[in-house]
């Protein structure tokens, strides 16, 4: 059989592989990309892309019947028809995957799709039956849902973030173990379309990657929706033979109880998807945590193979796994790898949302940085008033002598869409008098940024 050579094989299309592909084929490399399963990877088709649709359908539903009537809107009748909102959801995917193959096409990337690539030797692939050769590959697997040990997850009453997203009916309630981002997102879609939804979190707070500050101001607002949780507390068994499924959990002194709901979401995290790629056969090297070693180049322990995205270290998101996608890329044409990693945002897409970038006030402190912090509450913005959204705040933390932002923690309206002026001022070391001084229009949100960076010399007008 003929053995087709590519400059570079990218394997996986989730947005770490397939922006990866599109930048190799822009810099000239004859390309392929291998997907087994959907082009789009986690991201579009079980994790970003259906968890945002989900999450404005049921935020439209909520805002309807919950708060219309604020704004003089009669809609006594609201209700929803959860299939068609799934269908949406579906469409949203389907246009985004045609839209994938598009790209391919058009930079004449080769698209081996449905079938596992596995390593043959270090520069050959086994795809079904036909064999190609990489001078250089690309691994970009991703992630997989990560479960507790005594927990199987069947997809029914068990589920996990996948399952939550094509659900056929609104459950009556649900228990969902972990209150981490994807975790408190689900649970939102369903509590704002009725579900009773309760927590479960081993941490002593909500998300605990976040500002503890954050932590308790979200959980507060998700509180007001319906939600509840239960802090500082481990599962310790999940019985889903009967009815209802039961939920055994023990609080950190040592009291039991028992929950029961007609679901189970298992949210504990994700775990770096390398089986069935033949690794063993290559010598490839893995970290404890079973992902791909890799040096500042993305470079693998086997030097013609890179590895990017969900499968090495750092944070699970998909925009991180772009930008190492086209640095990767680029250092096999000859560059350098460009990605400030002190600056890549993370979003939680609740009502309100989260939106952090670069250092927290504790990880300031850990690298013996002196830093101050200022706030501003949403409460005093005149947009968030407006719009009838102002719980929430801006809080920088800056160095203290320079003043130069090291880092952004909001909680509020649309926080996700103007977290970018915050982490290109981190990035390029904007003082806050600097930031304060630039012109935000009004009335906007973003005047809240401007706030918190005069605060930071007490000089905040609205408060
Ligand atoms: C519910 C949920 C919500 C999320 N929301 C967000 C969000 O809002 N923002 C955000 O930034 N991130 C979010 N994420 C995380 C994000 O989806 C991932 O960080 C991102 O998809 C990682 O990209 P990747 O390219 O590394 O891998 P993936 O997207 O996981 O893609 C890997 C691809 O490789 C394929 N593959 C694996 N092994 C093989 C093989 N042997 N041969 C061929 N193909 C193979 C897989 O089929 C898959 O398509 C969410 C995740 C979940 C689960």
């Amino acid at each position: 059989v003929a053995v087709k050579e590519y400059d570079l094989i990218v394997v996986g299309s989730g947005p770490g592989g397939y922006v990866g592909a599109i930048r190799a084929a822009q810099l000239g490399l004859k390309t392929l990309c291998i997907e087994e399963g959907l082009l789009g990877g986690t991201c579009l088709n079980v994790g970003c892309i259906p968890s945002k649709c989900l999450l404005h359908s049921s935020e439209l539903f909520y805002q309807m019947k919950h708060h219309a009537h604020e704004h003089g809107i009669q809609a006594k009748e609201v209700s929803f028809d959860f299939k068609k909102m799934m269908e949406r959801k579906d469409s949203v995917i389907h246009a985004f995957r045609a839209g994938i193959a598009g790209l391919f096409k058009k930079n004449k990337i080769d698209l081996l799709q449905g079938t596992k690539a596995e390593f043959e030797d270090a520069s050959t692939l086994k795809v079904g039956k036909a064999l190609v050769k990489g001078r250089h590959i690309l691994l970009a697997t991703g992630s997989t849902v990560a479960s507790l040990p005594f927990v199987t997850i069947d997809e029914k009453k068990v589920i996990s973030s996948t399952g939550a997203l094509s659900l056929d009916q609104v459950p009556e309630s649900i228990t969902v173990i972990g209150a981490g981002y994807i975790g408190v997102e689900l649970g939102s879609v369903y509590a704002r379309l009725g579900s009773k939804v309760t927590f479960v979190e081993y941490f002593d707070r909500v998300c605990p990657g976040i500002d503890p500050a954050l932590s308790k101001a979200l959980q507060k607002e998700l509180e007001t929706q319906g939600m509840s949780f239960k802090l500082g507390t481990k599962v310790t068994g999940v019985d889903a033979s009967g009815k209802a499924c039961k939920v055994a959990i023990e609080t950190s002194q040592g009291e039991k109880q028992e929950l029961s709901s007609s679901l189970v979401l298992v949210s504990v995290g994700r775990k770096p998807r390398v089986d069935g790629l033949g690794l063993e056969k290559i010598g490839m090297k893995l970290s404890e945590q079973g992902g791909v070693i890799i040096d500042g180049n993305f470079k693998t322990s086997i030097d013609h193979i890179y590895a990017i995205g969900d499968i090495v270290d750092g944070p699970m998101l998909a925009h991180k796994a772009e930008e190492e996608g086209v640095a990767a890329v680029e250092v096999i044409a000859g560059g350098k790898p460009l990605i400030d990693y002190t600056v890549i945002p993370s979003v939680i897409y609740t009502t309100p949302e989260v939106a952090c970038c670069g250092l927290s006030e504790a990880e300031a402190k850990e690298l013996g940085l002196s830093v101050i912090t200022a706030q501003f509450p949403f409460k005093a913005n005149s947009r968030a008033k407006a719009v009838g959204a102002d719980q929430g705040f801006v809080k920088l933390v800056v160095e203290s002598a320079s003043h130069i932002i090291l880092g952004a923690h909001m909680i509020g309206p649309q926080v996700g869409e103007l977290i970018g002026e915050l982490a290109l001022a981190i990035q390029e070391k904007v003082t806050a008098s600097k930031l304060a001084h630039l012109c935000h229009a009004h009335p906007t949100l973003s005047e809240a940024i401007k706030e918190a960076a005069l605060q930071v010399e007490k000089r905040a007008i609205h408060i």
